[in-house]
């Protein structure tokens, strides 16, 4: 079985227990407007081009394809055209084993450090086939978590969840029409397999993106605390606002519209979870 990876972190110390090896894998269903890995949404292999030495000749753009929606792509023909080197392809195909072999080749050393191997993305469970196949390969030899945010179907899920040893869950927003309006797609598998995943008994962590405006409103963080409070959960680690989030945007010619004010006053979070009994890490 193959997969398509856009990114492997060899040092990772955000993505889990310990040190780990991240791999990122590609495709992702959400199309969250704060999402600072653009390249990681579409499945299919891309290319980008790197701003710095940029001459802004063109040739990369000639030799580009116009998609049906009207928006513009880089093609192989981008990269051999770029007088700089600066067209890079975005996503190698593994082979389940191929890249199980080299995820074991630093299972001693990150074991050592309490670390293992984290899949992440774009969206893990969008590659669900392939995702559990490495799991499988994986099992026994290094500890296996998964970043997710969750928007599949229960029975992938749950077979997901009896593959891995720990999972990071991601919780944006619980209001089902904002939720549409700002990543896209409606919350209501998320928030179930949420309620599996913190039945399930596998170790895990929530994790909440602070995005002014919309995710870190005192409204939506209430709502947060208060599912996690019902499903037993008491811990979460917040993450803030990436303000450099849309600066890889035009390296796959998008632009980032990442319709919230990033100025807005913030809610007072620690108190909104420490009133259902939830302690907080802002990461
Ligand atoms: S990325 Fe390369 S080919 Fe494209 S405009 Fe810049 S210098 Fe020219
Ligand atoms: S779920 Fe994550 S990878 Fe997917 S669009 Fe949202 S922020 Fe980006």
């Amino acid at each position: 079985m193959t997969g398509t990876v856009f990114s492997i972190e060899e040092f990772a110390t955000f993505d889990g227990p310990g040190i780990r090896m991240t791999v990122f894998l590609k495709g992702c269903p959400l199309r969250c407007t704060w999402c600072h890995n653009p390249e990681g949404q579409r499945a299919a292999v891309e290319y980008r081009r790197s701003p710095n030495g940029c001459t802004d000749c063109g040739a990369c753009l000639a030799q580009g394809e116009v998609m049906p929606d009207g928006t513009k792509r880089l093609t192989e023909a981008s990269m051999r055209a770029c007088p700089r080197g600066l067209v890079r392809r975005c996503g190698d195909v593994y082979t389940s084993e191929a890249l199980c072999a080299k995820i074991l080749a630093n299972a001693r050393l990150l074991s050592m450090n309490g670390g293992g191997v984290t899949f992440s993305g774009g969206e893990p469970t969008a590659q669900a086939a392939f995702l559990r196949e490495c799991l499988s390969l994986l099992g026994g030899h290094i500890h296996r978590a998964v970043q997710s945010c969750g928007y599949t179907d229960a029975a992938t899920f749950s077979a997901i969840l009896a593959d891995c040893d720990y999972m990071l869950y991601d919780l944006k927003l619980i209001d089902p029409a904002l939720h549409c309006r700002y990543c896209g797609v409606d919350n209501a598998p998320i928030l179930r397999n949420y309620r599996s995943l913190a039945a399930s008994g596998l170790p895990f962590v929530t994790r909440i993106p602070l995005i002014p405006g919309v995710t870190d409103t005192a409204e939506n963080l209430e709502a947060i605390a208060a599912l996690m409070q019902s499903c037993g959960v008491d811990y979460a680690e917040l993450l803030p606002y990436n303000r450099m989030a849309g600066s890889k945007y035009a390296s796959v010619l998008r632009e980032y519209d990442p319709q919230f004010d990033t100025e807005r006053a913030v809610a007072s979070r620690e108190d909104v979870f420490a009133r259902h009994g939830i302690r907080v890490k802002i990461m």
